[in-house]
C-alpha cells in the first residue's frame, strides 16, 4: 500500500429511522424534555435581565442591583441540577442528555445575541432567544454520550435511554468506516422533519487526502437561476429533471389546500380530515423538492471539487436577493448559499482550493474576451455583446469565464475585507478610476463601456476559508 496523507475532518451521517409507535413517544418525550429545559433556563435568565433593567431605570446603582445569573452551558447546567426536583420531579423518566439539549441550545442562543450586541458577532443581528413552542420548534435532541453505536447489521442503532431503533435505510458508508478504524462517532442527533425521524452521527473521519484530476485547471462558476450552474468550460448545469415537475405539483396541490376547511386556533375550528390529508401529500411534496435540489447540488459539488484545483465562484447577496419576491423562489431554489458551503468542504476533502470574488465584481458586466466593462447590462439581455472587440457570447458563459480568468490574474491572496459587521466593504477600484474617460466615449443614457485597462487584481478574490 503507498503512503498516503490523512486528513481529519467532522463530518456528519444522517439516516431515516423507521420507529415503532412506542418509540416516536419516546422520542418526542425527550424532545420535550429538552424544550422545556430551555424554556426554564431562558425563563430565568430574562427574569433577572429584567429585573435589573427595572431597578436601573429607578436609579438603584449598580453595586446594589439584583446579582445578574451566568448563562455558559456550564451554569445552566448548575442551577437545573438545583431546580430540576422542583420544576420537573419527572426528571429521571428521560436521559438526562435531553435537558443537556436544551441548555446548551441555551447557551449558544444567549451567547450569539450578548456578542452580536456588541458586535463581536459578524453578520446579520441576532435578538434575544424566544421560548420555543410545542407547535412551531422542531422537536430534536443531541445524545454525546452513553451507549451510541451501529449494530452490526448496519440496519439497527443503539441510543441512550432508546435503545434499538430500526433504520429506514442501510447504515453501511459509516460502519465501513467505524470498523475500519477511519471514523469516530462524537455524537448523535435525533430530529423530527416533517413526518419522519431522522437520526444523525456527528463523526471524526479521517480521510485520505486526494488530488483534484485535473490539479491545474481553474473553473469560473456561474451560479444561475435558469441552470443550476454555467460553467467557463461553456457547460450548463442544468437545474435537476423532476425538479420542475414537482414543484408544479407543489403549486396544484397548495392551490387545493387553500380550498379545503384549515384549522382555525381563534375560533377554535379544527381543520377538516381532508385538510389533514392534503397537507400531508403538501409536505412529502416540499421534501421531494427539497430533496430533488440538495442531490443536485451535491453532485455538482463533488464534481468541480474533484476535477478542478481552483474554483471561483461570486460572493452572492442572497439575502438581498430574496428580498426581491419575482425571483425570490427560484433563487432560494439554486440554494446558492448551499454551493458554497458545500464546495468550502469538499475543496478541502479533494484537495482543490475554493476562491470567492467580491460581490462588487462585475462579472456579467466585463468581456470576456478584452476585459472591457460596460456600465449596463439589462438582466433580461441574454446574450452579452462587446462593442469594442466585437465578442457575442452567452451571458452566463461570460461571467463564468471573467470569473475563472480573475483567478488567474490575483496571484497570492488578499486579505479578507470585512468591517466591523462583517459586511464586506467594497473595494477601491483603483484602476478604474485611474483611467480617465475621454469625452464623447459615453453619451449619457445610452449603454457605454468602460475603455479597457486589462483585468484589474484589485478585487478582493479570497481563498474561502
Ligand atoms: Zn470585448
Amino acid at each position: 500500500m503507498g503512503h498516503r496523507e490523512r486528513l481529519s475532518v467532522v463530518q456528519a451521517y444522517r439516516f431515516a429511522l423507521d420507529l415503532s409507535p412506542a418509540q416516536q413517544r419516546a422520542l418526542a418525550a425527550h424532545a420535550g424534555a429538552a424544550r422545556m429545559a430551555y424554556n426554564w433556563g431562558l425563563e430565568r435568565v430574562k427574569a433577572v435581565l429584567d429585573q435589573r433593567a427595572a431597578e436601573r431605570s429607578y436609579g438603584v446603582c449598580e453595586e446594589e442591583l439584583t446579582p445578574a445569573i451566568g448563562w455558559s452551558l456550564p451554569a445552566l447546567r448548575r442551577s437545573w441540577n438545583a431546580a430540576k426536583d422542583e420544576v420537573a420531579p419527572w426528571w429521571r423518566d428521560y436521559s438526562k442528555e435531553a435537558y443537556n439539549t436544551g441548555l446548551d441550545a441555551l447557551a449558544r442562543a444567549l451567547t450569539n445575541w450578548a456578542a452580536s450586541r456588541s458586535g463581536k458577532r459578524c453578520g446579520r443581528r441576532v435578538g434575544f432567544p424566544r421560548f420555543k413552542s410545542r407547535r412551531r420548534s422542531t422537536p430534536s435532541v443531541r445524545f454525546t454520550t452513553g451507549a451510541i453505536r451501529v449494530e452490526p447489521d448496519r440496519q439497527h442503532v443503539v441510543l441512550p435511554r432508546l435503545g434499538r431503533l430500526k433504520l429506514h435505510e442501510s447504515a453501511r458508508k459509516l460502519a465501513r468506516r467505524l470498523e475500519a478504524g477511519t471514523a469516530r462517532i462524537l455524537s448523535a442527533t435525533v430530529r423530527r422533519d416533517g413526518h419522519r425521524w431522522y437520526v444523525s452521527f456527528t463523526c471524526e473521519v479521517e480521510r485520505a487526502q486526494r488530488t483534484p484530476a485535473r490539479p491545474c485547471a481553474t473553473v469560473g462558476v456561474d451560479l444561475g437561476v435558469r441552470h443550476l450552474a454555467v460553467l467557463s468550460t461553456g457547460e450548463p448545469v442544468p437545474n435537476p429533471r423532476q425538479l420542475e415537475a414537482a414543484l408544479r405539483k407543489l403549486r396544484r396541490i397548495s392551490r387545493g389546500l387553500s380550498r379545503k376547511v384549515a384549522p382555525d386556533r381563534r375560533t377554535r375550528r379544527d381543520a377538516s380530515k381532508r385538510w389533514e390529508r392534503v397537507r400531508g401529500q403538501l409536505s412529502r411534496v416540499h421534501l421531494r423538492v427539497a430533496n430533488l435540489r440538495c442531490d443536485g447540488l451535491h453532485k455538482l459539488t463533488t464534481r468541480l471539487a474533484a476535477t478542478y484545483g481552483t474554483i471561483v465562484i461570486e460572493d452572492l447577496n442572497v439575502a438581498g436577493m430574496l428580498r426581491n419576491r419575482r425571483l425570490a423562489r427560484r433563487i432560494a431554489d439554486a440554494g446558492f448559499a448551499e454551493i458554497r458551503r458545500h464546495l468550502a468542504y469538499k475543496t478541502q476533502w479533494y484537495g482543490s482550493r475554493l476562491m470567492v470574488a467580491d460581490r462588487w465584481y462585475p462579472s456579467s458586466k466585463t468581456c470576456s474576451g478584452c476585459g472591457a466593462v460596460r456600465t449596463k447590462l439589462a438582466l433580461s439581455e441574454r446574450t452579452f455583446t462587446c462593442t469594442p472587440c466585437g465578442l457575442v457570447l452567452d451571458r452566463d458563459v461570460n461571467a463564468a469565464r471573467n470569473l475563472a480568468a480573475l483567478a488567474a490574474t490575483v496571484a497570492g491572496s488578499g486579505p479578507e475585507t470585512l468591517n466591523g459587521r462583517g459586511a464586506d466593504r467594497k473595494t477601491p477600484l483603483a484602476g478604474l478610476v485611474a483611467v480617465k474617460r475621454l469625452p464623447g466615449t459615453a453619451t449619457a443614457g445610452k449603454t457605454g463601456t468602460v475603455p479597457p485597462q486589462g483585468r484589474t487584481s484589485d478585487h478582493a478574490l479570497t481563498p474561502a476559508s
